[in-house]
């Protein structure tokens, strides 16, 4: 495993996730930082509040992403990072690099 190419993969995922959701008006912690107005144009609350659910949740949903890059950067550190964390055999070469983030053996993800 290259540590350091895939530290390189991981922290531009990472950047790459936090400019989404800066575009979506949210930081880091997921909460939305009133830089971008929704609603814009929609006369009635109750888009307003459905668009906004929406983007609440396509901010989750880039958040748990963060949160995974982030443990896979700490695996990375503490390097334990591409080994599966079930049976801590090492992660396929093409499993990791289509999936930088991948935490389980092809064969231990199938079983969970
Ligand atoms: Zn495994």
């Amino acid at each position: 495993m290259d540590f350091d190419a895939a530290t390189a993969v991981l922290t531009s995922e990472r950047e790459k996730l936090v400019r989404q959701l800066a575009e979506l008006g949210a930081n880091e912690a997921g909460e939305l930082t009133g830089d971008v107005e929704y609603g814009d144009g929609f006369a009635d609350a109750a888009a307003t509040t459905a668009e906004r659910t929406e983007v609440l949740g396509i901010v989750d949903n880039l958040r748990g992403m963060l949160a995974d890059v982030d443990q896979a950067l700490a695996r990375v550190k503490d390097g334990t990072y591409g080994r599966c964390e079930s049976c801590g055999r090492e992660i396929g070469a093409a499993r990791m690099e289509f999936r930088p983030t991948s935490r389980f053996c092809v064969d231990c993800k199938r079983k969970r």
